[in-house]
């Protein structure tokens, strides 16, 4: 019997990088396509591509076959410090619209037999998440669209984009919005780390009885999905009957001022908040998973704390490795 074969684009990235780890051990044969390979342990994929998907003829020759499964994850992104900072608007547009542009119309002329787009959280309009203790994050809310990013924005138009190659060409697409993935080989330090990688990083360094900065007051509210969680719903998405866009996300939300007890609480240690200013995003936002539930028969479950364990005892062994 013939392997069944995947494209992962973005495969040099965190969640790319575990989706390929699957999909080998699924029985794929697997070929990854990135700016970078992994920063954190050696990728699994047959074939691994390093190079510029914003470049039509190199999305010409990774995208060379009829592939049973494309995943598009390829996006210039970062956490709230690259996001709503202003300073990245125009590349974040441009660079991801790129991609977005010609992976559709690659896969298109190729006909593949599935693409995958991972769209974001972000795509919600800012209003309905004012209130951090009741943020409306229903998918049907998207619209009237308001966004609060460029990459918000971007996100929304390149769901569009799919949507529309689904509808005037016959292509099965499946768009799912994440809500702030983490676990270990995420980006911990840098400038582009998102806020329970930055908290671990920040709590693992800091001595006991010491303090720890926060972005904020941090008491805006926010729901956090373990990588595996995240790529067991992808999965099943791709490989459901159901287009999407749909959440992919946890329903147990905290403030930042709980992540960071959670995390001290791991570490053992007692830290002092120091609220500092700093980009925040919308007050609050979780994850709404009834279409999930109701469309996959599935949704996340695991405890928040059981994947803050183990991304913690990630960053400290990568924090003491580069420490020696
Ligand atoms: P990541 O930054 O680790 O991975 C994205 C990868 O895309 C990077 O490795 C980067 O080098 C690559 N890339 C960027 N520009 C490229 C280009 N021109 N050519 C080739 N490769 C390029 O991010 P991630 O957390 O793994 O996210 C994967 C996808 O999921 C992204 O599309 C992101 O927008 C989306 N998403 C992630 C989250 C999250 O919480 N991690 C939440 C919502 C949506």
């Amino acid at each position: 019997m013939l392997k069944r074969t995947a494209l992962v684009c973005g495969a040099g990235g965190f969640i790319g990088g575990h989706l390929v780890h699957r999909l080998k051990r699924e029985g794929f044969w697997v070929r990854g396509v990135d700016l970078k390979r992994p920063e954190y342990g050696e990728t699994s994929a047959d074939e691994f591509v390093v190079g510029d998907l914003r470049r039509y003829d190199l999305c010409a020759d990774v995208i060379d076959r009829p592939f049973d499964e494309v995943y598009q994850l390829a996006a210039d992104m970062g956490g709230a410090g690259y996001i709503f900072t202003g300073q990245h608007d125009a590349d974040i547009i441009h660079n991801s619209a790129t991609i977005n542009l010609n992976v559709a119309d690659l896969c298109r002329r190729q006909g593949v037999g599935r693409l995958f787009f991972s769209s974001s959280a972000c795509v919600y309009p800012a209003g309905n998440q004012a209130d951090p203790d009741a943020p409306n994050c229903e998918e049907a809310s998207a619209y009237p669209a308001s966004p609060d990013s460029e990459y918000g924005w971007e996100k929304l138009i390149s769901e569009r984009l799919y949507q529309s190659y689904g509808r005037n060409y016959g292509m099965v697409c499946r768009i799912a919005r994440y809500h702030n993935i983490f676990g270990p080989s995420g980006t911990w330090d840098g400038g582009k780390e998102k806020a329970p990688a930055a908290i671990c990083r920040k709590v693992a360094q800091a001595v006991d009885g010491g303090e720890i900065e926060i972005w904020g007051d941090g008491r805006q509210t926010r729901s956090f999905l373990y990588i595996d969680e995240c790529i067991e719903g992808t999965l099943r998405l791709m490989r459901s009957g159901f287009a999407g866009p749909v959440n992919i996300g946890s329903e147990e939300m905290v403030s930042i001022n709980q992540l960071v007890d959670m995390v001290c609480a791991i570490a053992g240690k007692r830290l002092h908040k120091r609220h500092i200013a700093g980009p925040m995003g919308v007050r609050g936002r979780r994850s709404d998973n009834r279409l999930i539930a109701e469309t996959l028969g599935w949704q996340p479950t695991q405890r928040l704390m059981d994947g803050l364990e183990r991304t913690y005892a990630w960053i400290e062994s990568q924090l003491l490795r580069s420490a020696a």
